[in-house]
């Protein structure tokens, strides 16, 4: 059997439970005696406590390891998505930047280095905090928020999202001898191996907490849920028994050796973002953005072309700066891929059909393209001529402009059509929902989950 790469990965996040620390050391010195690289979203608060713990030795442990990164406080002191909704979305992020900033500042002091992925907590997520993520340096989104089941890789907001598979929690909190838990996980590995294919990776994940305790301890503190109480009045989550914990710390070792048996690829996410990324400034030719502009008028979604996969919204960005050049004088050879984010409001919706000439089309684009250098982004309209183009119509005009210049060395006018306001990938997206205990039962994060679904304009494989 050809096995996929496997990573592990760790949500280390319980700072009031004492006893979640020494399952935490437990799980790293099993890794550290297989040799076998584990991946440590830790949380601001969690690493704190390590520090006011005196647990100098898991700090030291962790040296071989990655370091990722959980948020600061779980998003629970104050809960991020109702805090960030009511701003607008410039605000929103900065106000994710500089909270987040905390977090990462902490883990880079007491572990010695930068956190490499963004692990989501709960279903808790916002584009403005992983916006955040973004700036303060995380590449790699995992565990992340797409409804769709689909174990492949894919770019969103300018991140290379990995799903976790599935959590070591699941086999833990069913009875049975090491033995017979170990079997149940084997079985599971074997099928998610089938799913991932040849040259896939599949992540793990696990809660070092869920180890040896019977519960969460944010679960375990929020009697209403809405309102936790203050972050100094949380108590210990209740603790397993120790037989169980026995059993489960034998689990362990038998599924590492296990593991360690299979000869599978062991990966971390700086590994993921190193096969992926394409770290330097990239080119485009003249033919190849013309190769995208045809695909962007096939179909309104993300393509490829010289193997590299690009979003919409990178499309959108070289046929504006192309355009832009080519008003100025004349088509350039090679155009830079800019990467915007998509619009974060949404476009205002076309009623009926509007002719447009080539003049207008050009000015769109080149509007379009200063404004992706000004804010980083596409914008949700722009106005030239007294005409309105949306984002979706202008990336189909400014194609057929492209291609009329690459075949005539004239640009032409087009027919704005209603239609879709983001790309077909947005379909990843479908159902997606933002939750956690930090957050009321009955909150409907509408505006949140409409500025995710624009960001579907980032989208594309990975
Ligand atoms: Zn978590």
């Amino acid at each position: 059997m050809k096995w996929p790469s496997v990573i592990l990965s760790f949500d280390t996040e319980d700072f009031v439970t004492p006893q979640s620390d020494d399952a935490l050391a437990f799980l790293v010195s099993e890794l550290n005696r297989c040799d076998i690289p584990g991946c440590f979203a830790l949380v601001g608060d969690k690493a704190r406590a390590l520090v006011e713990r005196g647990r100098r030795d898991i700090i030291e442990a962790l040296a071989d390891h990655e370091i990722d990164y959980h948020s600061n406080d779980h998003h629970f002191f104050p809960p991020l998505a109702t805090t960030i909704e009511p701003m607008d979305w410039e605000q929103g992020a900065a106000w994710a930047l500089q909270h987040e900033a905390r977090g990462v500042g902490d883990i880079e002091a007491i572990l010695g280095r930068r956190p490499v992925a963004w692990i989501k907590t709960d279903s808790h997520w916002t584009t403005q905090s992983l916006h955040a993520f973004r700036v303060l340096g995380m590449g790699v989104y995992a565990a992340r928020h797409f409804a769709r089941q689909d174990l492949r890789p894919y770019w969103y907001m300018n991140m290379l999202c990995l799903p976790y598979a599935w959590m070591f929690d699941r086999f833990i909190a069913e009875d049975g001898s090491p033995e017979q838990v170990l079997a149940r996980a084997v079985a599971q590995f074997e099928a998610s191996a089938d799913a991932a294919g040849e040259g896939g990776v599949i992540v793990y994940g696990t809660h070092p907490c869920m180890w040896v305790c019977q519960t969460f301890y944010d679960l375990h503190n929020i009697k209403r849920r809405g309102q936790p109480p203050a972050k100094g009045k949380w108590r210990p989550a209740p603790l397993l028994d120790e037989q169980r914990i026995r059993r489960n710390r034998r689990f362990w070792s038998l599924f590492l050796d296990y593991l360690q048996g299979t000869g599978c690829e062991l990966l971390t996410y700086a590994d993921m973002s190193a096969r992926h990324a394409s770290g330097a400034m990239q080119w485009l030719t003249q033919k190849q953005l013309g190769t995208l502009a045809r695909g962007a008028i096939a179909r309104f979604a993300s393509s490829a072309v010289g193997g590299r996969s690009y979003s919409c919204a990178e499309i959108l960005g070289a046929l504006g700066w192309a355009l832009a050049r080519f008003e100025e004088g004349g088509l350039p050879g090679r155009i830079p891929v800019r990467s915007p984010l998509g619009p974060v409001e949404t476009p205002r919706a076309m009623t009926e059909p509007l002719n447009v000439c080539a003049r207008a089309v050009v000015g769109a684009a080149r509007k379009a393209s200063a404004y992706i250098d000004e804010y980083g982004r596409l914008p949700s309209g722009i106005d030239v001529g007294g005409h309105h183009f949306p984002p979706a119509q202008l990336l189909r005009a400014a194609a057929e402009a492209y291609l009329s210049i690459l075949d005539t060395g004239k640009a032409c006018g087009a027919t704005l059509t209603p239609g879709p306001d983001c790309p077909e990938d947005a379909e990843l997206l479908e159902g997606a929902s933002i939750g956690s205990y930090a957050l009321p039962k009955d909150y409907r994060p509408e505006r949140l989950l409409e500025q995710g679904r624009l960001q579907s304009w980032t989208l594309r494989e990975g």
